[in-house]
């Protein structure tokens, strides 16, 4: 299955085993077999321990594993397809976990994972956990490239009205006034590429735009496309050009065919499916949101399966323990 398009049901018929599992994960991770020992690095001396009894072999505690084992030549020690990737430690089949995660490359307005709780038998804390490491492994590369060219900007608010809370919810009540909850979040998108990154912001000041914008762009390349609000003016000043779109004025669309419309489009999108599908989506737990959806946004024009690939080719180094990820909630 290497080239192929993945649907659920294919995989369900093609997976006869967790042994097939693995061989089709080797294949989307390595095309096969592993360049390099991820233990020490050693390149081409890596081969595949042959299981004893065919496609099983036994543990050190006696019961048979269908988990595919490789060897390094260079330092000698044992690793699989899952050391040191998002997979690592899993009690979870590798079955399950693909199909997972064709799932939620597949759905625009992600999946819950209460949904992948009750589809798959799974308790709703082994679903979370799932979920949020596949999330982990949708960040953007942290060595990303700046964005150059023309640049949409813009920021909003996420989280419900301090008004609609329920009167046991916990936070203070009433609010002072001039306060809010909700938290400001600024997101990029190219124009033509579509490539969307965004984040959670403390607040929406010139001086924090202008920041987050020169971490992620080459300013002095960059054709900056705001809407009026006067944080981006400062910064808009150190590109060569910066277009001003005023809602104000009915003006969505400015008469070079650019705007902020796609930027906008990126944020409706994240707003529908924050109150449609993730109800309660703690703030702590934001940015790991958004990373699946500048991931999802920026890979709007691949096919699933190619999304999918793409996922499993940066499934390494991205390890997410428990216990960091409950954090105090
Ligand atoms: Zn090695």
């Amino acid at each position: 299955m290497s080239k192929q398009e993945f649907s659920i049901p294919k995989l369900v018929t093609d997976l006869k085993s967790e042994a097939d599992a693995y061989l089709l994960l080797e294949q989307l991770r390595w095309g096969g077999t592993p360049d390099a020992c991820p233990k020490c690095g050693t390149v081409g001396r890596c081969y595949f321990l042959n299981p004893a009894n065919g496609s099983t072999r036994k543990t050190r505690t006696g019961s048979v594993s269908e988990r595919r084992v490789w060897k390094c030549g260079g330092c000698r020690k044992q690793f699989s397809v899952l050391t040191d990737t998002i997979f690592h430690g899993t009690k979870i089949s590798i079955r399950t976990w693909l199909m997972v995660i064709l799932q939620v490359c597949s759905s625009k307005n992600s999946v819950s994972a209460w949904e992948i709780s009750r589809q798959y038998g799974l308790t709703p804390e082994s679903a979370w956990h799932m979920v949020h490491r596949i999330r982990e492994a949708m960040k953007r590369e942290p060595v990303a490239g700046l964005l150059r060219g023309a640049i949409q900007a813009d920021e909003t608010w996420i989280g419900g009205n301090p008004a609609n809370r329920h009167r046991n919810d916990p936070r203070e009540l009433p609010r002072k006034a001039g306060t809010t909850d909700k938290q400001p979040v600024f997101a990029l998108v190219h124009y033509e590429t579509r490539e969307a990154r965004s984040t959670v912001v403390n607040d929406v000041t010139a001086n924090t735009l202008g920041d987050k914008i020169r971490e992620w762009a080459d300013i002095e390349n960059t054709y900056l496309q705001t809407d009026k609000h006067t944080g981006y003016i400062k910064i808009g000043a150190e590109a060569p050009s910066h277009e001003v779109v005023d809602h104000s004025m009915g003006q969505y669309k400015l008469l070079g065919g650019a705007g902020t419309n796609l930027v906008e489009g990126f944020f409706s999108e994240l707003k529908r499916s924050l109150d449609g599908t993730h109800r309660h989506v703690s703030i702590e737990h934001l940015d790991r949101y958004l990373a699946q959806f500048d991931f999802m946004f920026t890979t709007c024009k691949l096919t699933d399966s190619q999304r999918m690939r793409k996922l499993i080719g940066t499934v390494a180094g991205r390890r997410l323990t428990y216990m960091p990820l409950v954090g105090n909630a």
